[in-house]
């Protein structure tokens, strides 16, 4: 079976030129003593706002591991696919994010929500769970409504899964799924009888994404209570634990944590969380690769910092139109973004440090970044221009992405000091 290993960072490389820094933070950390397994993911949407293929990501990971000498695992996830749209990734990928966030709510037929609640009479009253104090109570009302909002998208999840299994073949391909980008987080009780419901279905998950409580906007610190987040996500490691050995899911089956990039504040608690119970993680970083690009652009000067600053003045003018697609996991205050008259005159450090993402520096603004991170699509449409400057200041923007990934994320994440 084709495994994603104990430890997995899931990377976006949105333009695709940036495999070999990221790879190189990979190498690092193995230096270190942690083996992480990098897996290379772009969604459905970067795709399309950026005019590329599947086939892209491929054969950019294929090059930067064989120009490397890179001789461990390493994936290409189909990041967020669904029934819509997995076709075109099933090729080029040998991971697949499957998202069912589309079909939760959606309700299952009646008798197959009967049989399940009947089927898991055995979990009703104290549902002992190894390791979570004190016991949650389950109730057959409660089950009903997990069933009614979960069973359909599992069953769904079987659907996709069996679709990319029919032509990749049982053991050749890792296989998540996700249910994080919906409004309202899973509860550790949920996530049991979900995780029920995925072996039921017999989808051999090796990482499932729920959502967890606070906010995870893109490419900034998390939002929320850091304590109250770890209480939960250690829960969710016992119920994953449990759900092993009674739904006869993979062994190695973990968590992924969908982070959306630079969630700081929780990634100390998720490394020694994961370390003290001996458990395996996936920590998908989102595209700020991208952000990384703009920096080191920025502190390249000359025309490329013209170029960075041309792409913040139209971003301000399209605010609206780039924000859309990502209104439930960015929060821009508006109000705190500088204008294009102010940072006409920023010079190469000032731009950089106000995108660069390091808590307490004054220089730091969070909603700017933001928008940056989703502005991708104003480079996309200057490409040519775009990858020439890129081309012309590889080693200072490299430096940049090796530095976020290695430095800020992994080092944070596994305590490496
Ligand atoms: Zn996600």
């Amino acid at each position: 079976m084709k495994k994603s290993g104990k430890y997995s960072f899931g990377m976006g490389d949105r333009f695709g030129h940036q495999g070999s820094a990221q790879l190189a933070a990979i190498i690092e950390a193995g230096k270190k003593g942690i083996e992480i397994t990098p897996v290379w993911n772009k969604s459905n949407r970067e795709h399309m706002i950026i005019g590329t293929e599947p086939g892209d990501v491929r054969k950019e990971a294929d090059e930067v591991t064989r120009k490397a000498g890179f001789n461990k695992p390493y994936f290409v996830d189909a990041d967020h696919i669904n029934m819509d749209n997995v076709d075109r990734f099933i090729e080029s990928s040998d991971f697949f994010t499957i998202d069912v966030a589309s079909y939760i709510g959606k309700l299952a037929g009646e008798e197959l929500i009967r049989n399940f609640v009947t089927g898991s009479s055995k979990y009703t009253g104290e549902l002992k769970i190894q390791g979570i104090k004190p016991y949650p109570v389950v109730t057959d009302s409660q089950i009903t409504n997990i069933a009614k909002k979960y069973l359909f998208a599992a069953q769904k999840a079987g659907e996709i899964y069996r679709k990319i299994e029919a032509v990749k073949g049982k053991d050749n391909f890792v296989a998540e799924v996700s249910m994080d980008e919906v409004p309202v987080p899973q509860t550790p009780v949920e996530l049991f009888f979900i995780l029920k419901m995925l072996g039921e279905e017999k989808i051999p998950a090796q990482t499932i994404a729920p959502k967890f409580s606070g906010r995870f906007n893109k490419g900034v610190d998390y939002v929320g209570d850091p304590l109250k987040f770890a209480a939960e996500f250690e829960a969710d490691l016992m119920v994953i634990d449990m759900a092993v050995k009674e739904f006869g899911l993979p062994a190695n089956l973990k968590m992924s944590v969908h982070s959306g990039s630079d969630k700081f504040a929780i990634y100390p608690y998720i490394g020694s969380i994961v370390k003290k119970h001996n458990k395996g993680l996936h920590l998908k970083t989102a595209g700020t690769t991208w952000l990384e690009e703009v920096i080191g652009l920025a502190e390249s000067g000359g025309d490329a910092l013209a170029f960075v600053k041309e792409v913040y003045a139209k971003a301000l003018e399209k605010t609206e139109e780039l924000c859309a697609p990502y209104a439930d996991v960015i929060d821009i205050n508006i109000s705190a973004l500088p204008s294009k008259d102010e940072v006409s005159g920023w010079n190469s450090s000032k731009f950089a440090a106000a995108l660069r993402h390091v808590p307490g520096n004054p220089d730091y603004n969070p909603n700017m970044r933001q928008l940056i991170h989703v502005g991708y699509k104003l480079a996309a449409m200057k490409m040519d221009e775009f990858f020439r400057l890129l081309d012309a200041n590889e080693k200072t923007v490299s430096q940049c992405v090796y530095e976020n990934m290695y430095n800020r994320h992994i080092c944070r994440l596994f305590d490496i000091k």
